[in-house]
């Protein structure tokens, strides 16, 4: 499990000790984006293991970075413990919430900033979904390669967190190989910068430190993303084996002529209906 702790940790243990705080926290952020009531909760209780559930003490839903720079704050000033929550779809706990803690909830931060087709770069904010990356740079021939299965919801800060990948990252790597710089508020409430807007970077490898850190280290404000062109062509192939062994073999020789660009997937039994070409 996961978690992003403030020091000291469990400072509102008590109904009547979490006053104060989450007072200061419905003067921070307009009507409506502190949920406190329990069936408003109960939809952030757990992630997608479902297994594990707590209720938070709050959810906040702030909409700028200013605003979350604001609740860690808070929450360090009062040692709440805070998760930081893209969409929820962890499969391990990730964005289960704390014990006397509140959610942060990012989806709200999904503005690209910046896409910069001639330096093959975006930068993006946390709660925007992986796939939409692909979507806005696809009009450049150009695309976000880690394609984790969830891509059509999951965000950019949970792949960060996870340092996510699907069947593109055989060919092109992890998130972490994707991630050129973060805008980052650590759990004190400083903002830092870590990395910038090329692969060569001076100096120890902070992004890579951070992405696949579970949220631990802080909550990503802003993301420099790399992109990397289309594949001029898609041919589908469909082959049937007899033995997972011969179509591993099968792969290998593919990648050794280096004719595969794009992702293998392979399937115990014949799918039905027969997937669609991409
Ligand atoms: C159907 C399904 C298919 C999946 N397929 C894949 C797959 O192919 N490959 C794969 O790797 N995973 C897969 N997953 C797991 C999951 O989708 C990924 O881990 C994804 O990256 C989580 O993104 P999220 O936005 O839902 O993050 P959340 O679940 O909300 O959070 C995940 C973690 O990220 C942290 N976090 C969220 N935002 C930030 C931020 N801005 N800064 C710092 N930390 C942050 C949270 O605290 C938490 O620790 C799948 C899940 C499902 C349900």
């Amino acid at each position: 499990m996961a978690h992003v702790m403030t020091a000291p940790p469990g400072g509102a243990q008590t109904a009547a000790a979490a006053r104060p705080f989450l007072a200061a926290l419905e003067q921070t952020l307009p009507p409506g984006r502190v949920l406190t009531r329990p069936a408003e909760l109960i939809p952030y209780e757990s992630d997608a293991l479902t297994a594990y559930r707590e209720r938070p003490l709050a959810v906040v839903l702030p909409e700028t970075q200013d605003e979350v720079v604001t609740v860690v704050r808070l929450c360090h000033r009062h040692g709440v413990p805070f998760v930081a929550r893209g969409s929820g779809t962890s499969l391990s706990g990730g964005s289960l919430p704390v014990p006397g803690g509140i959610v942060i909830g990012l989806n709200r931060l999904n503005r690209i900033v910046r896409l910069d087709p001639q330096q093959r770069l975006a930068v993006v904010e946390p709660g925007v979904v992986n796939l939409a990356i692909s979507q806005a740079a696809a009009p450049y021939g150009l695309y976000y390669a880690p394609d984790p299965s969830s891509q059509p919801v999951c965000t950019i800060g949970g792949n960060i967190a996870f340092n996510s990948g699907g069947a593109h990252c055989l060919k092109y790597g992890m998130t972490s190989n994707h991630i050129l710089g973060l805008k980052v508020v650590l759990p004190d409430g400083e903002v830092i910068t870590l990395g910038g807007e090329s692969l060569e970077t001076v100096g120890p490898d902070l992004v890579g430190l951070f992405v696949g850190c579970e949220g631990l280290f802080g909550i990503a404000l802003e993301v420099t993303v790399r992109l990397v062109p289309r594949p001029e062509r898609y041919r589908t192939v469909l082959a049937a084996y007899r033995s997972l062994a011969a179509a591993g073999g099968a792969c290998r020789g593919w990648w050794r002529r280096a004719c595969c660009r794009a992702p293998l997937k392979s399937w115990t039994r014949w799918p039905s209906p027969l997937p669609k070409p991409p």
